[in-house]
């Protein structure tokens, strides 16, 4: 098993130059992947609830097409609707009044591509493709969501910092950002600019709650806020009636609304969520984002150790700032980790190296000395993780004997 790397420094620069076996205990030869944002640690919190959450679903229950006909939009069952505003006025991390637009979605990647077409859809099919952008480094599905179909309506024109075009185009604003977790705002800022805010990530246990987002569309998903990816189900929250309307319509022909038994189960977690989190009782054990939270910092505080430990890799840096849910200064803790290799090498295939599979930098719009590690990923392969980092020998070298 390849454990380790040999970093030879010669007077000027140092460099990485072989990876070597080293006699540990670490492990096994498993590979471990990283590369997916699988939020699979959640999975012993919903352990712990027991039976709290369980749906019973009979045969003739949830039949129909339909959950609420007469609403503009007819698949969305009540209770997840009320379930999504709740909850958000419990964090308090959006904006949720009545004449804001819920749009449900099989993850929020179909309301992804279900809003590319309700901004796109009413310019002239004589002109050109809309432009799609995002800042460098962004979601890497985006490039690929945006093209896939190679559609007439809406193109990807790539990183939002040098885009220069005039004329109409569509900014994904992902904050905090997959993949380096920063609090990001619009770049282009121009006329005829449409803005989608993924908001994935704006939950207690990955960020302060600094205030409640209010942005024309914004996106959340089931997938991040509780780890409950396997449901897919996603939400909008959308301003305008008309491109609610649309996005309605695309859902409707792309897979005729959204699983019952999905929404049924996104709903009961929900409110537990919100249940508990209102729950003052002085006895009363840590709610999930506490719980989440906790986690996090821990795993972060252990992988920033072995980083500076091993002194081949830098992770960014994130401000404290309040957090008006949990009621203090909290420390960011990201759901992925942005590395950088510090003598410029591929940091992906660094690790690959060491049997650690991670998403590379050029896959986000940047260069290769950067890779993401998921932070989402259950105890035990977290621990190789470290294992597996920690055993990356710096030998030095001078290079003038
Ligand atoms: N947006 C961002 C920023 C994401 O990281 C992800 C999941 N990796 C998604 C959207 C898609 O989530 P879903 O599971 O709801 O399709």
């Amino acid at each position: 098993m390849v454990v380790g790397f040999e970093k030879a420094v010669s007077a000027t620069k140092s460099v990485v130059t072989s990876a070597k076996k080293a006699p540990t205990t670490l492990s096994s030869d498993r590979v471990i992947n990283f590369a997916r944002g699988d939020p699979t640690m959640y999975e012993s919190y919903w352990r712990q609830m027991g039976e709290k959450c369980t749906v019973v679903i009979s045969g003739h229950n949830l039949m129909s097409y339909f959950s609420n006909a007469g609403h503009f939009c007819w698949f969305l069952m009540p209770e997840l609707d009320r379930a999504i505003r709740r909850l958000h006025c419990v964090v308090g991390n959006a904006v949720v009044d009545d004449d804001r637009y819920i749009v449900v979605g099989n993850g929020s990647t179909q309301l992804f591509q279900a809003v590319l077409y309700a901004l796109s859809s009413s310019y002239d099919p004589d002109t050109e493709p809309l432009s799609v952008v995002a800042a460098a480094p962004f979601y890497s599905s985006y490039p690929e969501e945006t093209e896939f179909l190679r559609s007439g309506l809406y193109k990807w024109a790539g990183d939002a910092y040098s885009f220069d075009k005039d004329g109409a185009y569509i900014e994904v604003v992902t904050s905090p950002n997959n993949p380096d977790g920063a609090i990001r705002e619009a770049v282009v800022n121009r006329d005829g600019g449409k803005l989608i805010h993924d908001l994935a990530y704006y939950w207690p246990q990955y960020t302060p709650i600094t205030g409640k987002a209010d942005n024309d569309i914004m996106l959340f998903t089931f997938s991040k806020a509780t780890g409950h990816a396997g449901s897919r189900i996603g939400w909008a929250i959308v301003k305008d009636i008309e491109v609610a309307t649309k996005m309605v319509k695309f859902m409707e022909l792309s897979s005729i609304g959204v699983s019952k038994e999905s929404q049924l189960r996104a709903a009961k977690i929900l409110e537990m969520i919100s249940d508990d989190c209102q729950n003052s009782a002085p006895d009363k054990e840590e709610n999930f984002f506490e719980y989440g939270l906790r986690l996090m910092s821990d795993r972060w505080e252990k992988l920033r150790e072995v980083v500076k430990r091993n002194g081949v890799f830098s992770l960014p840096k994130y401000p404290q700032d309040y957090c008006n849910f949990i009621g203090k200064y909290t420390d960011p803790s990201p759901a992925f980790a942005w590395l950088k290799s510090k003598d410029g090498l591929n940091c992906d295939n660094l690790l690959r190296e060491l049997k650690i599979v991670t998403r590379g930098g050029t896959n986000f719009g940047v260069d290769s000395n950067y890779t993401r590690i998921s932070m989402l990923s259950p105890d035990e392969e977290f621990n190789l993780l470290l294992e597996r980092l920690s055993a990356i020998q710096v030998t030095i070298i001078n290079g003038n004997n």
